[in-house]
């Protein structure tokens, strides 16, 4: 019988067309589709017709499928000979899970691949026109999560994240943020540091507000901010935003 194999893959945020050339090679051969809410649908469109396409979509607070029933739902289709894409949204490498797939895949010796995508961050900074870093002003960038495994406290270093003057970028944190910029603020960063929170990057309902660490619970609460949402901080990259104040930057200019 063939082997099976499984590729996890980036599926990039939002916009179909930032996969990689790589991760769309892979789902042209898929025989077997887990793929995620966030995974763009319009990928599904890619692979084969006669492939098995199977939702294991998540949202916060609700586990339709727990994470243990897909690592067993991959290892046994690639059991079966299967080639399997796990189609992840952005960078599966990212707040994406990994460990727990590829150990449960180690553990049932199956054989694996990953192949990268495009962080949310990456593409929100683009569509926003802000860069992440920069020479002079940012030499550093924090990825961090708003949320943690179980609702677990976040205990995040805020002393030394409002220390390190770069970007922070906050995944999952519309529920979290008043924790956030409340704990930032406390240990010493400027409430008027500015930050961007960009809604469902990449896709027709791309939204980019601009606010402070300071308004940003305000602003999601009046925005009525539903995840997901990326929240970029940083005093100085921001201050290059080109959009509009408070909507779509795309038809600004
Ligand atoms: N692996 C993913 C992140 C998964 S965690 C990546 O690399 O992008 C899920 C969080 O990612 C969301 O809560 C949100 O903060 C962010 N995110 C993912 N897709 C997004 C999109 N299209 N627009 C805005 N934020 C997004």
């Amino acid at each position: 019988m063939k082997k099976g194999k499984v590729f996890i893959v980036g599926a990039g945020p939002g916009d179909p067309e930032l996969i990689t050339l790589k991760g769309l090679k892979a789902l042209r051969k898929a025989e077997v589709i887990l793929y995620d809410k966030l995974a763009p649908p319009e990928l599904l469109k890619e692979a084969p017709a006669e492939a098995e396409r199977i939702f294991v979509g998540k949202s916060k607070g609700r586990h339709p499928i727990p994470q243990e029933k897909i690592n067993q739902l991959m290892i046994q289709k690639a059991l079966d000979g299967k080639t399997v894409v796990r189609l992840k949204g952005g960078d599966p490498l990212i707040f994406g899970r990994l460990a727990e797939e590829i150990e449960a895949l180690e553990k049932a010796g199956i054989t694996y691949e990953i192949i990268p995508g495009i962080t949310a961050a990456s593409a929100a900074a683009a569509e926003a026109r802000i860069p992440l870093t920069h020479r002079d002003k940012a030499s550093i960038l924090s990825f961090i999560t708003g949320h943690r495994k179980n609702n677990q406290p976040l205990n995040l270093p805020y002393q030394e994240l409002a220390k390190t003057g770069g970007t922070i970028v906050i995944y999952m944190g519309v529920s979290t943020s008043e924790q956030i910029s409340k704990g930032l603020i406390a240990a010493g960063m400027n409430p008027e540091t500015p930050t961007l929170i960009a809604c469902s990057v990449g896709t027709p309902n791309q939204t980019i507000y601009k606010t402070t660490i300071e308004n940003l619970p305000n602003t999601i609460k009046e925005k009525r901010i539903l995840p997901p949402a990326i929240i970029i901080v940083g005093n100085t990259v921001i201050k290059n935003w080109r959009g509009r104040e408070d909507s779509n930057p795309r038809p600004a200019d």
